[in-house]
């Protein structure tokens, strides 16, 4: 087993500016324990090529805090300044390593991963996002046409397709307009109008629809879904039916409340409990990142790295080996 001071569950924005505010202030041993091969998955595995990554998200403006910050640049531009981040601060990333138990002892916790690897330390930041688990529909897919019903963007591109589109925020729009290029795409949003979607997005979204790309299909929602030869028959509630080769739905990410609640995290609603800290009802295990934000973004995510960073050198200096 090894040994560390603070150990970080996930190397994405949140889990990084964690462990890059920690070696700012003087803490050693830090190790962070990544599931994947790389970092940031969220952003390798569901933004799409060329992407725009926008510091103002969710129309929320967020001025950074600590270390990190970035400003509008591509999917591409936003790794490379991550794995420069990494580099620079020399930061020990276990890859392939999915933490899936923590193990609380009297001053200190296990972190026991799906491989060998075992980590002892007195403090967890736990930054496992919630993209790991996107929201799914309250109806079911059935399974002739699961291969057709996607989450996120396959890596196979998809040509001359007709395609549904589901939701109503930056990430719908976005992949919207993303697949126009080359398909045919309706927008299904079961409000009226839009409320959540940037200027930015908004402004690409009426592009793509004024030029006929994308078709709105406002104030719709969604009964069911069927299979139908080898395409999907989408029911709406309002009676109508629509044929597609494919659907898309832009939900957003869940809480791993199951695993959470299963380390003894207290929640609030949907939401865990934490302080201004992160810190949850378990002394000396905080959460960071979209896990402790109510409009989670990259910025809000950087952010909640220096505020726990800063929590636990006000409570625990002595328990991470900083002496003064
Ligand atoms: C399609 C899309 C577009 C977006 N566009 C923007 C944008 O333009 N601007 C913006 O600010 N925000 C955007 N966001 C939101 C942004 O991606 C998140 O707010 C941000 O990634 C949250 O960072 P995080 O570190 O909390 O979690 P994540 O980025 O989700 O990182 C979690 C990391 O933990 C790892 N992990 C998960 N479980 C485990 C485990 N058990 N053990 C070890 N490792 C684990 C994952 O592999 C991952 O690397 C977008 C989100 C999506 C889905």
């Amino acid at each position: 087993m090894e040994q560390a001071n603070l150990v970080i569950i996930g190397a994405g924005p949140a889990g990084i500016a964690t462990a890059v505010e920690a070696k700012e202030v003087g803490i050693e041993n830090v190790i962070l324990l990544e599931k994947k091969g790389h970092i940031c998955d969220t952003v390798v595995s569901l933004y799409h090529e060329g992407k725009r990554v926008d510091p103002v998200y969710r129309k929320v403006k967020v001025e950074p805090l600590g270390k990190l910050s970035f400003e509008t640049e591509c999917r591409e531009e936003f790794l490379e300044r991550m794995k420069k981040v990494v580099e620079d601060h020399k930061l020990d990333i276990r890859y392939w390593n999915e933490a899936q138990k923590i193990k609380i002892l009297e001053d200190s916790f296990i972190v026991q991963t799906g491989g060998e690897l075992e980590v002892k330390a007195p403090i967890v930041v736990v930054a496992i996002g919630v993209f790991g688990k996107p929201v799914k529909p309250s109806y079911p897919i059935p399974k002739e046409i699961k291969n057709k019903v996607f989450f996120a963007l396959p890596k196979e591109p998809l040509k001359g397709k007709k395609i549904l589109v589901v939701g109503g925020g930056d990430t719908a729009a976005e992949t919207a307009c993303f697949l126009s290029n080359d398909n045919s795409v309706d927008l299904s949003y079961r409000r009226e109008k839009f409320f959540r979607i940037n200027p930015t997005n908004m402004c690409s979204l009426e592009g793509c629809c004024d030029a006929g790309k994308i078709n709105l299909l406002m104030g719709t929602d969604i009964e069911g879904l069927e299979g139908k030869g080898d395409r999907i028959l989408v029911h709406f509630k309002d009676g109508k039916g629509q044929e597609y080769d494919a659907v898309f739905y832009c939900l957003g990410g869940m809480t791993p409340r199951t695993f959470l609640e299963g380390v003894g995290v207290e929640f609030e609603g949907n939401k865990p409990k934490i302080d201004e800290y992160g810190e949850t009802n378990i002394p000396r295990l905080f959460l960071v990142g979209d896990l402790a934000l109510l409009k989670g973004s990259i910025m809000a995510a950087f952010n909640t790295g220096k505020k726990t960073i800063d929590g636990i050198v006000k409570k625990y200096k002595d328990v991470v080996g900083l002496t003064t």
